[in-house]
């Protein structure tokens, strides 16, 4: 069995004024290297498990150990540089004038010594293809461009683990696509763990692992096929099906004989053309 990269065990926290946990008794693990989608329904505790990972806010109950160290207000600055996090909306994470000032802030706020930032920087900008915008004002950039600097911001730093909370829903289906191809080819060179929490299912069904959280609890943790088997269940926690599950249902409903129900459209239209179609 791996190693967990992060532990999670029996997490609890309640806001202020909340009569209710927005986190109530969740324990998981996260491994190397895996691509993890976090889904729900809005209100069921995904951002606030995001900002307990990343030491923004501490469980008032359980623990939460990366790479084997516990995080505590004395490790969370060594954690925060092992997972890195990535918000939903690109305007308000910019704290630079130009973008590579702002790349940089964040080593300058880890003690990186200049001649290292330098390159470190424009590496982490080559990376996500916005080499060439070093001088830029963020706020010109497309919001595409934006969340990839403020994925640079995350990588120049080095992290095992890049969560996305939401990172791409403010986008067109362009900008998605670039930011999510992006952390795909990051995910495989560098070995990065990435935990994506996420509205958009069809992004889910593309990760190694999907977690459903309801109402502050894990409530089902398996791979996407597993998940999607789910179906009505799912809809009934707000969850809406992507859309080749849909189609395959309702193709099948139809009378085409289809063995499964197709995570992606790439697959599902693989498995029309080759043996549904006589040419
Ligand atoms: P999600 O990201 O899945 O939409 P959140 O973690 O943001 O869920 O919220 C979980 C619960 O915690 C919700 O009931 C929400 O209203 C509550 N909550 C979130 N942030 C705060 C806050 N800053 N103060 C009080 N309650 C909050
Ligand atoms: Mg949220």
């Amino acid at each position: 069995m791996q190693k967990p990269l992060i532990q999670i065990q029996n997490i609890t926290y309640q806001y202020d004024g909340q009569s209710a946990p927005a986190l109530d008794d969740v324990s998981l693990e996260v491994y190397h290297s895996e691509w993890l989608a976090i889904v729900g329904h809005n209100g069921s505790g995904k951002s606030t498990l995001a900002k307990l990972l990343n030491g923004i806010q501490f469980p008032q109950q359980g623990s939460i150990h990366v790479n084997g160290i516990l995080l505590t207000h004395d490790t969370v600055w060594d954690i925060r540089k092992q997972v890195g996090m990535v918000f939903q909306n690109p305007d308000n994470q910019f704290v630079g004038a130009t973008v590579q000032d702002d790349v940089a802030f964040a080593l300058e706020n880890n003690g990186i010594p200049r001649e290292e930032m330098v390159p470190r920087v424009e590496s982490a900008l080559e990376k996500v293809q916005m080499g060439s915008f070093l001088n830029s004002e963020p706020y010109n950039l497309s919001g595409g461009q934006k969340q990839r600097v403020a994925i640079a911001g995350v990588i120049a730093l080095r992290p095992q683990v890049i969560i996305l909370d939401e990172a791409t829903s403010m986008l067109d289906p362009r900008g998605r696509e670039e930011v999510l191809n992006t952390v795909r080819e990051l995910k495989a060179d560098h070995q990065m763990t990435v935990i994506s929490i996420t509205h958009d299912l069809e992004e889910a069904a593309k990760a190694d692992r999907i977690i459903v959280m309801n109402k502050g609890k894990l409530y089902r943790e398996g791979t996407p096929e597993e998940i999607f088997l789910l179906d009505e269940e799912l809809i009934s926690l707000g969850l809406d099906m992507p859309f080749p599950v849909k189609m395959s249902k309702l193709l099948k409903e139809k009378g085409l004989n289809l063995e499964k129900p197709y995570l992606t459209e790439e697959e599902l239209v693989a498995e029309l053309w080759t043996s549904h179609f006589n040419r």
